[in-house]
């Protein structure tokens, strides 16, 4: 079976169909595991969440998420966040809207634990270094967790007490083997990377071989952008989408 792992789609329809396109050329895709932030930022909350509903699909919440449905507050947003969040709460429907509302923060699947920022934290930790990681492995107890919210692809895995950390471009090509060690794994960010490279990130698991595959794919994100300008969103979010920042 082959699963999409998703993070940080935020609106992105042009980004996500990029992204289940290219899964779907190699085989069929029997599910999505999203670890949150379906919406914010992107000019389609409601498209993205439907794309992602027709598929078997586990999903968590994340800040973006809970903050659009009144679940967290915008508070501790920027002034684009938080803009993008009131905008993205007036265009919800109300099915999409209980949709949010009911993901729970923390969600276990197959071998794995999704959460959004870290198991600690699920809503708000950012798991950029190796010592933050390791001291999360003690909260969760599969071999595995997928996490999102840095928008940065990287992998965390305990050797020991301690954790190491990869990522950047030594991700490309890569397979984690989810069998040989303890792991938590960022796939990047379907629709607003910010690790310099503006292609959608994203990673497959084939539970078969219990592989792990990061995967960056192109998308023409000239009309998302322009959506983004029409819809009166900051000109700031529509620009950092060609740089990848
Ligand atoms: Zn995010």
């Amino acid at each position: 079976m082959r699963y999409a792992i998703l993070a940080d789609i935020h609106g992105n329809l042009e980004a996500l169909q990029a992204v289940i396109e290219e899964i779907e050329c190699d085989g069929p895709l029997n599910g999505i595991w999203c670890v949150g932030d379906l919406v914010g930022y992107g000019p389609n909350p409601n498209e993205c969440i439907q794309l992602i509903r027709r598929y078997p699909n586990v999903c968590v919440l994340g800040n973006h998420d809970a903050a659009a449905v009144g679940l967290a507050s915008i508070d501790d947003f920027n002034l684009e966040a938080a803009t993008a969040c009131r905008w993205t709460t007036s265009e919800l429907s109300e099915e999409n809207r209980l949709f949010l509302d009911g993901l729970p923060e923390r969600a276990e699947v197959d071998t794995f634990t999704l959460v959004h920022g870290s198991p600690q934290y699920p809503l708000w930790e950012y798991l950029y270094s190796a010592k933050r990681a390791s001291r999360n492995f003690r909260y969760f107890s599969s071999p595995c967790c997928l996490v999102g919210h840095t928008h940065v692809p990287l992998i965390f895995s305990l050797d020991g007490q301690s954790s190491s950390e990869g990522g950047g471009d030594s991700l490309y090509p890569l397979t984690a083997l989810t069998g040989e060690s303890r792991m938590i794994l960022n796939p990047g960010s379907v629709g607003q990377p910010r690790d310099g490279d503006p292609r959608a990130a994203y990673a497959v698991y084939n539970s078969e071989c219990q592989q792990i595959e990061y995967k960056r794919t192109w998308y023409d994100m000239t009309p998302t952008q322009k959506k983004m300008l029409e819809a009166g969103l900051p000109s700031s979010l529509a620009m950092r989408l060609s740089y990848g920042r």
